[in-house]
């Protein structure tokens, strides 16, 4: 069905800047008429971006248009509707305001459609439009719950099939690939996902096995099952991952994806044996197909910094380091990196385990440590090819290192990510790896740190005065009139803990001749810290407290996560 104003939208697209497939879309419209379906075969297709596209079609409708996997979905709309009118209407409920509910739709000018929804919902409906597939996509993940969930588990025990503790291993994975047990797992899965997990463990104990999810850095239980069930959900993970199935007693590691309506999520799924059973721990790929690449200006990192960053980035020599603890993201700032420029006209080779993220015109060489390509051999041939830039997602080892820091000094750039909680760390534990050989101190532009704080939650966000002591303990050198503090009460879209999200914190050390001499004498980072200053080095901290100020994130998550040590 065509909206009268829809033949605006192919004006609206041939007119967009450099779009070239008027042809192919023609050829579309003859098949799919002027309507929501033309919309998603030219995304598929990727004829233009989604967003410009879905801007264009929601504009000719007069509607707006949300992409529902980066909106607010509060669990009080998802109630107005049951997973099945959601599924027929293809309309997901985002959330409710002054007694309105928004709803995402694929159709959001079928009057009809939407007078029966406000019926069922029992309030006013303000459509937005959405594409199909990805309101189809939502509604798998956000009709997960862990209420559904723990019904599905409870009758799965209640099962005769699992009574039996001492099933032969044939048994189990025949119940393994039962439908009962594949959607279990599945709602498991989906439920994660929506809980924007990052880490799902599944682990036995004594008399019942439990599953935890982390969200946001912290581990949290969602739900126990008998220890029947226990091995039978190992077995259908691990046949999932590929893993050798008749083996408890070591550890092993494997990857797999599960279906999310259109889309697929990755996992990197590990088993350990200990003395109840296996346990489980799948985490999360980042990449999936609803999780866009994100760009260094999209990561919150400071104007102050960014600057700098980008213009130590284009250094055409030199070593540049992405640091930070584990879990702190820097890989997914070093993805951004090398999407940035990757923009330019610059011949990228990445080294990676694994890739986690493919990127178009770069070339990505996997690590695979059985076959001998260990990370040494594949940075020495990729630097044969004598790329622009040559990325290493991670420098482990002191043979590579070594290779990296020579390349850096020899005329070659490189961009790396390596652990550590600091940039002035970095630089110690980067020294002590090499040790006496190589010439760290010629090879370094720059080293980027990052760390993770909890976002204060949106929802129940106040303001308050902070007390005199904490003032004078952080903001002695500040002058500053009633500065205001934030901190979340506490309420169900942050599970009461005041959080919800995360946010990065950031600092650069620039390696400037001054700061290059010291390190090349072993100064320590208090003298290291000083020289950077003079050219704008402030620690973490520093940006913490800005961010306290913002109202992004809290006092006490600045005080748990960035260290005293040295005062700027
Ligand atoms: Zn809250």
């Amino acid at each position: 069905m065509a909206h009268p104003a829809a033949n605006l939208f192919l004006d609206r697209l041939s007119e967009l800047p450099h779009f070239e497939n008027i042809q192919e879309v023609q050829s579309l419209v003859d098949q799919h008429g002027v309507s929501v379906s033309l919309v998603q075969a030219i995304v598929d297709r990727r004829f233009a971006p989604k967003e410009t596209v879905c801007r264009l079609w929601a504009d000719s409708l007069e509607r707006a248009y949300v992409d529902p996997f980066a909106s607010v979905i509060t669990d009080e709309a998802i109630s107005r509707f049951p997973i099945e009118i959601a599924k027929r209407a293809n309309a997901i409920a985002l959330y409710v305001i002054d007694g309105v509910l928004t709803v995402a739709m694929s159709t959001p000018e079928d009057s009809d459609l939407l007078a029966r929804l406000g019926e069922i919902a029992r309030m006013p409906i303000s459509p937005v439009f959405a594409l199909p597939k990805d309101i189809e996509d939502a509604i798998v993940i956000q009709y997960a719950s862990d209420h559904r969930l723990e019904r599905s588990l409870r009758e799965l025990e209640k099962s005769s099939l699992f009574a039996d503790p001492q099933l032969a291993h044939e048994k189990i994975a025949q119940l393994a690939e039962t439908d009962e047990l594949v959607s279990v797992v599945d709602e498991i899965l989906h439920f994660a996902l929506r809980e924007r997990a990052t880490d799902i463990h599944i682990e036995p104990q004594d008399t019942l096995s439990r599953i935890r999810l982390r969200v946001d850095g912290k581990l949290r239980e969602v739900l126990t099952y008998g220890r029947t069930l226990h091995k039978t959900l190992v077995s259908r993970l691990k046949i999932l991952a590929n893993l050798n199935g008749t083996e408890p007693r070591f550890p092993q590691e494997g990857q797999f994806s599960v279906s999310v309506g259109n889309a697929s999520a990755y996992f990197n799924l590990v088993t350990l044996p200990t003395p109840h059973g296996e346990k489980l721990v799948a985490t999360a790929i980042p990449g999936g197909q609803h999780r866009p690449m994100l760009t260094l200006d999209k990561m919150g990192i400071a104007q102050t910094i960014i600057g700098s960053l980008k213009a130590l980035l284009h250094a055409p020599t030199g070593l540049f380091c992405f640091t930070g603890p584990s879990g702190s993201g820097k890989s997914t700032t070093w993805y951004a990196t090398l999407h940035e420029l990757n923009k330019s006209d610059l011949s990228i080779v990445t080294i990676e385990e694994p890739i986690e993220l493919s990127m178009e015109g770069v070339t990505q060489l996997e690590v695979n440590r059985s076959i001998d390509l260990k990370p040494t051999n594949l940075l020495r041939s990729a630097l044969r090819q004598d790329p622009d830039v040559t990325a290493i997602s991670e420098l482990r080892d002191v043979e590579t290192a070594k290779v990296a820091v020579d390349a850096a000094t020899t005329g070659h750039r490189i961009v790396t990510t390596f652990s550590a909680n600091n940039a002035l760390q970095a630089v110690q534990r980067l020294r002590a790896l090499l040790g006496d050989t190589g010439s760290l101190d010629a090879a370094l532009t720059g080293i980027f740190a990052q760390s993770l704080v909890g976002k204060i939650c949106e929802h129940c966000k106040e303001s308050y005065v902070p007390s005199p002591q904490i003032l004078g303990r952080h903001f002695q050198d500040y002058e500053m009139a009633n500065p205001q503090f934030y901190r979340g009460l506490g309420c169900p879209e942050c599970r009461g803990t005041g959080y919800r999200g995360q946010i990065a914190l950031h600092e650069l050390l620039p390696i400037t001749e001054e700061v290059r001499t010291l390190v090349r004498e072993d100064r320590s980072a208090g003298e290291i810290a000083r020289a950077a200053s003079k050219v704008g080095y402030r620690p973490m901290r520093h940006d913490g407290l800005k961010k306290v100020l913002l109202g992004l994130t809290t006092i006490e998550e600045i005080e748990r996560n960035t260290s005293f040590e040295w005062d700027a």
